[in-house]
């Protein structure tokens, strides 16, 4: 059982319509009665079409709602097909995921990263900030001096970090069901810990219900980010109960 404040981030990246909502009742069930005496945050990061219908349906239930990126600037501008941090804020969101390796591996640098994080926490939102090595990297053993550079350039000149989530996420682990072996986990998790004082840290990739006591069992995790398995209420609910058993 733990005693810890967790996080729950459901990234449901392009996945999900209006009638992907339907099911949401199960979760807000689950959690009205779980919750008492937990430090518990559950947070849902939907595609932005259901960023707000998604809000309302959830207004009363202390679940809260993200995004899963932004646009560097946190005016408005002549970029087509883009959505700024403000305009998030407006229809409902309080976090948004920055830096994913999904839209990493597409061309985002750690430089515009690092914008896209400052407008966002001018905005007003929380950043859960994505960081992680590849297969490649891992091999080379190049690891903590990936992460590094990651931090040191997404988090260029922020102060207000205690805003910022950090969620660490191997990229050969996302959506392959290979997870880290807890001894490198507790390892890399206690480096960042070390680097980004006072940040919490959450792990991300493959997380499911058959793997969450063994990933849960790297005690400095402050919760985890969770992609596939969030958009199945079944499942996503046995992830949280599993932490606390
Ligand atoms: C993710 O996309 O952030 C993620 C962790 O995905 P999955 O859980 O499906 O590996």
């Amino acid at each position: 059982m733990t005693n810890k404040y967790m996080y729950f981030i459901a990234n449901w990246k392009m996945f999900g319509g209006l009638n992907s909502l339907n099911s949401l009742h199960k979760v807000v069930k689950f959690f009205k009665n779980f919750k008492k005496n937990k430090s518990i945050k559950i947070v849902y990061c939907p595609p932005n079409t259901l960023i707000r219908p998604m809000s309302k349906k959830l207004e009363t239930s202390q679940i809260e709602v993200g995004a899963q990126n932004c646009h560097e600037n946190e005016t408005y501008g002549a970029f087509t097909g883009s959505i700024n941090s403000l305009m998030l804020k407006n229809v409902g969101a309080k976090y948004v995921i920055i830096g994913h390796s999904e839209n990493r591996q597409a061309g985002e640098t750690d430089k515009l990263i690092n914008l896209k994080i400052k407008s966002a926490l001018k905005s007003g939102l929380k950043v859960i900030f994505c960081i992680g090595e590849t297969l490649q990297q891992k091999r080379k053993k190049i690891t903590k001096q990936t992460l590094n550079k990651q931090i040191n350039l997404g988090l260029k000149k922020i102060n207000n970090k205690n805003k910022v989530l950090v969620a660490y996420e191997p990229v050969w682990s996302i959506g392959t069901g290979l997870i880290p072996k807890s001894s490198e986990l507790l390892n890399t998790i206690s480096h960042i810990k070390k680097k980004i004082k006072k940040t919490k840290v959450l792990y991300g990739g493959s997380v499911n219900p058959k793997n969450i006591s063994e990933l849960n069992s790297v005690n400095n995790i402050d919760g985890f980010l969770i992609g596939g398995a969030s958009q199945d209420p079944k499942k996503f609910i046995d992830i949280i109960k599993k932490t606390y058993n």
